[in-house]
């Protein structure tokens, strides 16, 4: 069993379903506490759909595994651009979003194309860090395909940048994580960059 099943185990065994009447009695203590009155007849509503609005940010999706052999022997990077990414941060708890581009360079597993933005949802799901969703996406490839180069490279916009703090909008946050030969080889990591519009 490889690390991401573990924890994509440790997170089914360890983290109970949303109780979802739970939450919305939580959130609407939570926005009395910050001083919004609940008893206007346009918010009424607003502490359950809360609850199930977070609920399904947090909760990944099942996911299919499955790879393939490389019958075709084909040994060229495959690149998927634009994928999108929505999570939230860990220590705002307020969402980030931006795009992603996979990429591996095979060698004798492949993956379904959909599989590679399926498995950026699904380590978004949660609490998340940008650095390590970008690091769980290169090192789930890696362990699945055992490709001969793996990269990630995401680029996000935080709320709690944009919105309050630094106010910076706009401002973007990119992360990369390369593995394999993208690691080693100078050429095929400036030809992955500019696949994934960092680099020219
Ligand atoms: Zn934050």
């Amino acid at each position: 069993m490889t690390t991401l099943e573990l924890v994509a185990e440790h997170v089914a065994s360890e983290r109970p379903a949303a109780d979802l009447d739970r939450a919305e009695f939580a959130a609407a203590e939570f926005l009395r506490t910050l001083g919004i009155r609940l008893d206007q007849p346009h918010l009424a509503a607003t502490p359950g759909r809360m609850a199930r609005a977070w609920a399904e940010l947090l909760t990944p999706r099942p996911f299919d595994l499955t790879t393939f052999p490389n019958d075709e022997g084909y040994d060229e990077m495959v690149v998927v651009r634009d994928v999108p990414v929505r999570s939230v941060c860990e220590h705002h708890l307020l969402p980030f979003t931006g795009r992603a581009c996979v990429g591996y360079l095979p060698d004798e597993r492949i993956v379904g194309l959909s599989k590679l933005a399926r498995v950026v949802e699904y380590v978004a799901c949660r609490p998340q860090t940008q650095e390590r969703l970008t690091k769980q996406v290169a090192d789930w490839l890696q362990e699945h395909l055992h490709p001969r180069a793996v990269g990630v490279v995401v680029t996000a916009e935080h709320s709690c940048m944009s919105l309050r703090g630094a106010r910076a909008t706009g401002a973007a946050t990119v992360t990369s994580a390369l593995l394999g030969q993208l690691r080693d080889d100078p050429r095929s990591r400036q030809e992955f960059l500019s696949l994934s519009g960092i680099a020219g």
